[in-house]
């Protein structure tokens, strides 16, 4: 493995829609910045696919990977709940994080 050095003025871990629009906004004001990013990237057609050959249609988390390096997070490890209210939100490690989880929970499946 080759070792790797960068420079930035920050470092934003995470490419959902909170760390995307952080990035773009200190970029605009002249900072330098990398992303760090867990999850893989998956072109929109790839999503769609996987949907599409689903065998189950009805998990919303499908279309998307569930790799040991990047579990979503109704694997157990991704949330902690400290609280005493029990919160369990659909999140997705991708490249663009959440926004990406349209693909498995608006598209009609046609009965037959
Ligand atoms: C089914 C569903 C429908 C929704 N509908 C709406 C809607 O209609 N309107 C609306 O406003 N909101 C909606 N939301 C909520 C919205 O999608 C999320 O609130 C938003 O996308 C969260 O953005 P985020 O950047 O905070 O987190 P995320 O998008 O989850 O981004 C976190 C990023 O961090 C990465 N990451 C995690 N751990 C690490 C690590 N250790 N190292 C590096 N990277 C890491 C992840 O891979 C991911 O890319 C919906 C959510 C779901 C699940």
């Amino acid at each position: 493995m080759t070792a790797s050095s960068y420079d930035a003025d920050v470092v934003v871990v995470g490419s959902g829609v909170t760390g995307s629009n952080l990035a773009y906004e200190l970029a605009r004001k002249g900072r330098s910045v990398i992303i760090l990013e867990s999850g893989i990237r998956i072109p929109r057609w790839k999503i769609v696919e996987n949907f599409r050959t689903s065998s189950r249609k009805v998990n919303r988390n499908d279309p998307y990977p569930n790799a040991p390096y990047a579990p979503n997070s109704y694997t157990p490890g991704y949330i902690e709940n400290t609280g005493t209210f029990r919160f369990l939100p659909g999140m997705l490690r991708l490249v663009g994080g959440t926004t990406w989880h349209w693909g498995g929970s608006d598209v009609a499946v046609p009965s037959q």
